[in-house]
């Protein structure tokens, strides 16, 4: 019996350390896609000076044969930003009235 007891403690250790890795990861992640506040500065595209705000661009440079990876901030205004995906999908909220009846129909299906 104790050596099931061995077993299962072993696994349940692994288990939590490897819970602890995603749970370092995941907070890695938070932590870079904290939105930036604007501040003044000038544009790295249009050069003007505008509220700016610092954007991470993922950078592979090609150097002696070896290729680097590197993350470089920029600063865009608002007009030069890049645009999530989900800022542009927001842009164009274009739903069909049927579109929206079906939303409004599952919606109600939903509380029910
Ligand atoms: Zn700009």
């Amino acid at each position: 019996m104790s050596l099931f007891d061995d077993h299962f403690a072993s696994k349940n250790a692994a288990s939590a350390r490897a819970w602890a890795m995603d749970s370092d990861k995941n907070g890695d992640k938070k932590k870079r896609h904290e939105a930036a506040a604007p501040k003044m500065g000038v544009c790295d595209k249009c050069h003007k000076e505008a509220l700016v705000r610092s954007y991470r661009t993922r950078q592979t440079d090609m150097g002696d044969g070896a290729a680097s990876f590197g993350t470089v901030v920029k600063y865009y205004c608002e007009e030069c930003a890049p645009k999530s995906r989900r800022e542009r999908d927001a842009d164009v909220p274009q739903l069909t009235s049927k579109q929206v009846k079906n939303l409004m129909r599952s919606a109600k299906k939903g509380l029910l």
